[in-house]
């Protein structure tokens, strides 16, 4: 028989596995622990367990542990690691080093390519193949967590789920995952630690209201009209920009996160003075923080970053009408580990 996954199982299921060996049910959490605490994925290593009950563990179940099937180092400090699944699908996530801001940046995949086809972006350009499960994306956090600490010295300290994918079309896994990170029995990091970027799925965000989920939120805005925005995200079709913000006014009042809006500036499509006023109009219902972000090249997609001067002058026409602006130059583009350019190259 095939030994099963036991990151599969929450607390509660453990509970039942570690009573169907006939050991009391704190066993479990002990278990947990290990897991989803230390990161532990060997069952021998799990000292306070009888060595009955790890012996009975390891028959019946196994950890399938990534291996890495490339590792890239950017000259600006960037990491990018490709993972192979159990499943031989291939999946990247990216440490971005911030040393002077005392911050060590992991952006994970939560979808093995992604369905929504945005004309801009290389991850777009895959099908989707499937979602990825909870721990698959756990597991990216452990190990991007171990290179951190070699590579650095130091801790993750703040997870995007920016990688591959669009995270609320897995709602489940994805927020099981948070909650493995922000569980106090688990890794126990602050929800304020948690960015979901999203192209934003209405239905998602009010299951995150219903559920009172408080990560911080980034909109994959890049164009302040429905036309526009369509153009480039067809997914806007069905969310359009006005229910998007009411939605967020909503998650804002409920969480008190932070939301940002991510927006890209493509040379002459979305960088004009009119693209600039229509994007404050839409700052005004709750706090928010513009990231501008350079487009990074793609290859076969009919748009170019815009110019220098532009980018400056529409980060100042934002700043100028109160909205709080930055201005997000890429890293790790030479190799290929900017947003929107994870799409496994090496398939
Ligand atoms: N699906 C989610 C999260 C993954 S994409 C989302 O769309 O938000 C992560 C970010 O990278 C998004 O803001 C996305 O718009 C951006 N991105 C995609 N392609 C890009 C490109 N070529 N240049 C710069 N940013 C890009
Ligand atoms: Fe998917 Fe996000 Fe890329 Fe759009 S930008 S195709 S939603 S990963």
């Amino acid at each position: 028989m095939e030994k099963q996954e036991i990151r599969v199982f929450n607390q509660k299921e453990l509970e039942n596995i570690v009573q169907a060996f006939g050991e009391p049910r704190f066993k479990a959490k002990q278990i947990y622990e290990w897991i989803w605490q230390k990161g532990i994925l060997d069952f021998e290593l799990m000292t306070n367990i009888s060595k009955k009950l790890r012996e009975g563990l390891k028959e019946a179940y196994t950890f399938n542990v990534f291996t890495s099937s490339h590792i890239q180092e950017s000259s600006d400090g960037t990491i990018k690691t490709g993972w192979k699944l159990q499943d031989k699908s291939m999946i990247e996530s990216v440490i971005i080093p911030l040393p002077d801001e005392n911050r060590y940046t992991l952006c994970v995949s939560s979808q093995v390519g992604c369905s929504l086809n945005c004309t801009f972006c290389a991850t777009g350009k895959l099908k989707l193949k499937r979602n990825l499960t909870d721990f698959e994306i756990v597991e990216q956090f452990i190990q991007g967590n171990k290179k951190s600490n070699e590579a650095y010295g130091h801790n993750l300290t703040n997870i995007v789920y920016m990688g591959m994918g669009e995270p609320l079309l897995n709602y489940e896994n994805v927020i099981q995952s948070v909650d493995k990170l922000t569980n106090p029995n688990g890794f126990g990091y602050s929800t304020r630690r948690v960015t979901i970027s999203t192209s934003g799925i209405i239905k998602g965000i009010e299951k995150l209201i219903e559920d009172k989920i408080k990560v911080n939120l980034a909109l994959s805005l890049h164009a302040p009209d429905d036309e526009k925005r369509t153009h480039i995200m067809p997914i806007n079709k069905s969310n359009k920009i006005a229910d998007l913000i009411d939605v967020l006014t909503r998650y804002y009042d409920q969480s008190k996160s932070k939301i940002s809006f991510e927006y890209i500036l493509f040379k002459d499509f979305n960088d004009t003075t009119d693209d600039a006023r229509n994007l404050v109009k839409l700052t005004r219902r709750f706090p928010v923080k513009v990231n501008i972000i350079e487009y990074n090249y793609v290859e076969g997609v009919p748009y170019t970053k815009a110019t220098e001067d532009r980018i400056n002058s529409f980060a100042k026409q934002l700043v100028d009408n109160g909205v709080m602006t930055t201005v997000r130059r890429s890293r790790g583009k030479d190799i290929d580990a900017a947003c929107g350019q994870l799409a496994n190259k090496f398939r």
